[in-house]
């Protein structure tokens, strides 16, 4: 597969629909015209990659929507060189947003599959990452931490209390909370101890899993 004037086109019409449904930032509207969905996925699903949904990936897991994704990156209202954590590396694509919008990423993904096919992927696109990480994202990257934000990309039942510990004061935590459906949620750290909580509907995401390690 390649990326054709087809292709962008295509992301230039998701770029409208996603403005359409409420998406303001210039810099996740620029994101989404520029990243190449459809080589995220399978061959198979090149003629829907530009449609607002979530498709599998293989491993039981899913591409999130890209309004998802949108919404998400909005909200983390990322400044260049703002260093994030991603829970939930995925296919890859939301770690290439957060790429093309200037951030210093860091991404952690338990499904080996996954990890070994993105890692080679994201360079070969162009997205250089600062790190990617096979591992339980439940504990955070204590040893790069503090993060500016962190972003978690499946449904989490709790909060873990690692990712609360490991962003900067002011930072920002984006994460799905709930079993079936969850409540996307943002907390913002006020100082060492308060942290301040939002919550913006429903969204349907696969779940955070705990490592059985
Ligand atoms: N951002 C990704 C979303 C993929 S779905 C994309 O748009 O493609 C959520 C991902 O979280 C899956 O790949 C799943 O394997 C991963 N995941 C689930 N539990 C996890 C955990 N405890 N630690 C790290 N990754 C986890």
């Amino acid at each position: 597969m390649n990326d054709t004037s087809k292709h962008q086109g295509l992301r230039n019409q998701l770029a409208k629909l996603l403005e359409e449904k409420g998406i303001r930032s210039k810099n996740v509207l620029d994101a989404i015209r520029l990243i190449p969905r459809h080589l995220f996925l399978d061959s198979s699903f090149e003629n829907f990659a530009y449609q607002d949904k979530a498709f599998p990936i293989g491993a039981d897991q899913t591409i999130s929507q890209p309004y998802t994704v949108a919404f998400q990156s909005e909200l983390l209202d990322i400044k260049k060189d703002d260093k994030i954590l991603e829970i939930g590396t995925g296919s890859g694509y939301q770690t290439a947003v957060l790429c093309a919008m200037g951030a210093t990423v860091y991404s952690i993904e338990r499904q080996n599959k996954l990890f070994k096919r993105t890692s080679l992927l994201l360079p070969k696109l162009g997205f250089n990452p600062k790190k990617l990480i096979f591992g339980d994202g439940y504990k955070g990257l204590p040893e790069v931490a503090p993060f500016d934000s962190i972003i978690v990309t499946a449904g989490a039942p709790f909060i873990p209390q690692p990712l609360m510990a490991q962003l900067k004061v002011g930072g920002k935590l984006v994460i799905p909370l709930g079993e079936e459906n969850q409540i996307m949620t943002m907390l913002i750290r006020k100082n060492e101890t308060q942290f301040e909580k939002h919550e913006y509907g429903e969204f349907r995401f696969v779940p955070l899993l705990e490592d059985k390690n």
